[in-house]
């Protein structure tokens, strides 16, 4: 945890917050505070700056808070992402939002297990709680959109013009010739990476009929939790 996020229902009063469960276990058992200490801060959707320990017992903590930065600067992406294996979702969600993805779609693809959409960790809390986790590791206090489309040709059809308007729209594809582009970009993107398995013909065939361009990072296949961060890190350089 680099940053503690804190919530609305924290607060005491206008700078005080009391804290108790997972992020006091981790104060007390990770980071080891005392009464005095000072940590770095945030309220989830709002400003980052300092909170410091004013009172300790096992059970809660009373900080006072004085929040006076903005957050990072989001990334200028929009990720469309074949629904992943609920295992792999969790970390997934963690590391979208640690490196500054504020919109993405979980969408449907050929090779998508249709029990994965079944998942108990596609409840909004549960989402919720793993881009928390992200946040904290980024030092960001801004939640991404997570929006979720079980059904890929209507999404394509009917809603992906606007979600790609005035964008680079990439399709992360390792058969494709073209290099993926390294950054800094003139125009933000809309980023589609495929399942396990990749995307199929047809889907490769319908992202590039609405303006898609397929790329590559090279012959190596990777995972998607290790394409995402790559292809990311080299766009957005
Ligand atoms: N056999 C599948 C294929 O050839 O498409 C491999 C899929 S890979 C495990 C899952 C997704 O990660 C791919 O659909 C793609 O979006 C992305 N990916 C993985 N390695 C890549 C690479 N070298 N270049 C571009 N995208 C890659």
């Amino acid at each position: 945890m680099n940053l503690l996020l804190l919530e609305p229902a924290d607060f005491i009063s206008d700078s005080k917050v009391t804290l108790g469960g997972r992020r006091l276990q981790h104060l007390l058992e990770v980071q080891r505070v005392s009464e005095g200490t000072s940590l770095r801060a945030g309220l989830v959707n709002g400003r980052i700056g300092e909170a410091t320990v004013l009172r300790l017992t096992p059970q809660t903590a009373e900080l006072a808070v004085v929040l006076s930065q903005p957050p990072p600067p989001a990334l200028p992406v929009t990720l469309l992402l074949a629904m992943p294996r609920p295992k792999m979702l969790r970390r997934i969600l963690q590391t979208v939002a640690t490196m500054g993805v504020k919109q993405l779609y979980l969408v449907n693809s050929w090779r998508v297990e249709k029990s994965y959409w079944q998942s108990p960790w596609l409840a909004p809390e549960a989402i919720r709680e793993q881009l928390l986790l992200g946040l904290e590791q980024g030092c960001d206090t801004q939640l991404p959109q997570v929006l979720i489309r079980p059904r890929f040709k209507p999404l394509v059809e009917d809603e992906l013009s606007a979600i790609m308007a005035d964008s680079l729209a990439l399709v992360a594809h390792p058969g494709s010739g073209t290099p993926c582009p390294v950054g800094p970009l003139s125009s933000p993107v809309t980023l589609a990476v495929g399942p396990e398995g990749g995307f199929i013909d047809y889907e490769i065939d319908k992202l590039c009929e609405a303006g898609f361009q397929p790329v590559t990072l090279g012959s190596r296949i990777l995972r998607v939790e290790t394409a995402i961060p790559a292809i990311l890190g080299r766009l957005f350089h």
